[in-house]
């Protein structure tokens, strides 16, 4: 899976990743392989945000270094502090280094729309 990056200088970083965040790393770079991170394009805010694809197909908000609406980031992240990100972060953060991502384009006057259809997602009990 790794072998496809050239970049020596990627693949180490990678290396690193994967030596500190264990199973994290792999669902992070299967998360990247499958092409479910993507960034959210809003050029008129200074706040980046990605969206992450669980496995099953439920999104994720992803502040870069930050913050993550997953389970995960809030019990053993905030609460429980056994970690300093989930694997949405990972994988975002993966995504940006290798350059795997996608855009999304939201139109600045609908971005309220596209945000409350994402949160009313992430609200579903499945
Ligand atoms: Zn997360």
């Amino acid at each position: 899976m790794m072998g496809t990056y050239t970049d020596e200088e990627a693949k180490r970083y990678l290396k690193r990743l994967e030596e500190k965040y264990g199973s994290r790393f792999k669902r992070a770079m299967k998360a990247v392989e499958e092409g479910r991170v993507f960034r959210i394009k809003r050029e008129y805010s200074k706040v980046d945000i990605w969206l992450v694809y669980g496995s099953k197909g439920k999104p994720y908000l992803v502040i870069p270094d930050k913050f993550c609406t997953c389970r995960d980031f809030y019990l053993n992240v905030l609460v429980r502090r056994k970690v300093d990100l989930c694997y949405h972060i990972l994988a975002q953060k993966i995504a940006l280094r290798i350059g795997k991502y996608k855009e999304i384009a939201i139109d600045p006057l609908e971005d309220y729309k596209f945000f409350g259809k994402i949160i009313s997602e992430i609200m579903k009990r499945k």
